[in-house]
């Protein structure tokens, strides 16, 4: 049977159908009592399970369209991150952001909240001005920014709850370069100090750590290639190329030392020729305002003999606040704290649980699309648009047709 990419999670589908055209795609859902949609598969919550139909959107035609006048591409959801944005740069454009790894399909990406870093930069969703949404009777609902106002901020990042999404359009940018480069030093007390100016000193920043002491093990900057880069009196610049995960081989990973390059291939970590097949790791990621970033880093210190035995590296990034109503940045510019675990999940959960203790007194919103064990109802209020959220899946989706375990759990209990 199908697995996610890390392999942490059986699909418990009792079918997966791979349809070739939308017009397949809308007969399979109009004859589903329960229908998923699967992207890439690389949520490791069990946010695209189902045990109904399994709807595997790879096989569709992965049409890119760029509307240069316009500046926007229509692109059919199952495409990956990394095909869209080599297409976009041959044509001059670019996307504002890129999550870690470039292998994420557009559709599942959107429908959980993905996001990259960067004060200025929102969520990748913030991209999308239209979607076509295919709803439980098999019909297509097209809905826009323009058309659809505040409903469709709420369509936008829905956790696959309202239908099948088979195009997005996404606003695009002319193309940039950026240059990547590497700092140690960096010790826990000058990171609380000096967060917003630290963030700040690049388009893109990253800090990462493992725990096993007070201080963060490397900070990435990306930066504009035209903008100048910033100094910190505790930078180190790494003489050699570093995988985020000490002890990694960077082999992988994006060009660093300041080497312009295009967009695409610097925002990401990982480079896209590297495909891999399933993951050695879990993740987990809590979304808090930004405005305690301090208080929440200095909280995370508190348990780190908890967490460094099962952590592999933990990341720190930063996402500007967006009006969609279920987007972990919803109405809060934030502070985004991702963990990579090792693959133990028996292991992990406890410790998971301690780090939401640890994070609680700032309203931590957990990525949609990875492991927690906060409880359904507290992450329900921490969502200001959450009632108005489920009014619109119960009038989209009156019998529940794309519900599955996790939205029953997540939106109901
Ligand atoms: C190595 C790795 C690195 C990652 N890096 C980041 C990162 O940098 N930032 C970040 O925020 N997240 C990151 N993630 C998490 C990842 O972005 C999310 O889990 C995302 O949802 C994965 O997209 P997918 O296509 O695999 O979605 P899937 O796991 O296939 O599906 C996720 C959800 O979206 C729904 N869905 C999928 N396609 C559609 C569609 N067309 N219409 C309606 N619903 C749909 C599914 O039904 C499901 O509910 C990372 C994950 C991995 C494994």
């Amino acid at each position: 049977m199908r697995s996610n990419w890390a392999g942490n999670l059986t699909f418990s589908a009792a079918e997966v159908r791979r349809p070739a055209t939308v017009a397949e795609l809308r007969s399979l859902v109009a004859a589903g009592r329960r229908v998923k949609a699967l992207g890439s598969g690389h949520s490791f919550s069990d946010i695209a399970d189902t045990d109904g139909t399994l709807i595997d959107l790879s096989a569709l035609p992965p049409e890119i369209d760029v509307d240069t006048a316009a500046r926007t591409v229509r692109v059919a959801a199952g495409v990956r991150y990394a095909e869209l944005a080599a297409h976009l740069h041959a044509r001059g454009f670019a996307l504002p952001n890129m999550a870690s790894l470039p292998h994420i399909s557009v559709g599942g990406s959107v429908a959980t909240g993905t996001h990259g870093s960067g004060d200025a930069n929102g969520g990748l969703a913030t991209s999308v001005s239209a979607i076509d949404l295919v709803t439980a009777d098999g019909g297509v609902h097209a809905m826009s920014r323009d058309a659809d106002g505040d409903t469709f901020d709420g369509a936008v990042v829905a956790l696959g709850a309202l239908g099948v999404v088979t195009h997005l359009t996404l606003d695009l940018r002319p193309g940039f370069e950026i240059r990547q480069r590497v700092l140690t030093g960096l010790e826990l007390a000058d990171a609380t100090a000096d967060f917003d100016a630290i963030t700040a000193a690049a388009y893109s920043v990253s800090l990462f750590t493992d725990w096993r002491g007070p201080r963060f093990t490397q900070v990435w900057l990306k930066q504009l290639a035209d903008a100048p880069g910033a100094d910190f009196p505790w930078a180190e610049p790494a003489g050699t190329k570093l995988h985020p995960v000490p002890g990694v081989d960077p082999l992988h990973c994006t060009e660093q030392h300041d080497v312009p390059g295009p967009w695409h291939e610097r925002l990401p970590h990982f480079r896209p020729g590297f495909t891999p097949s399933n993951g050695e790791e879990l993740q987990s990621e809590y979304l808090v305002p930004r405005a305690h970033a301090a208080a929440a880093l200095t909280a995370l210190d508190g348990v780190r003999d908890t967490v460094a035995p099962v952590l592999q590296i933990c990341e720190v990034r930063t996402v500007a606040a967006d009006r969609l109503w279920l987007s972990p940045a919803h109405g809060r510019d934030t502070v985004a704290l991702h963990f990579t675990w090792v693959k133990d999940t028996p292991r992990v959960l406890p410790v998971l649980t301690a780090v939401e203790a640890a994070l609680a007194p700032y309203e931590p919103r957990p990525h949609w699309g990875k492991l927690f064990t906060t409880a359904p109802a507290e992450v329900r209020a921490r969502y200001p648009r959450m009632g108005d959220f489920l009014a619109l899946a119960a009038a989209t989706d009156p019998a529940g047709t794309f519900s599955n375990g996790y939205l029953d759990r997540m939106l109901h209990a």
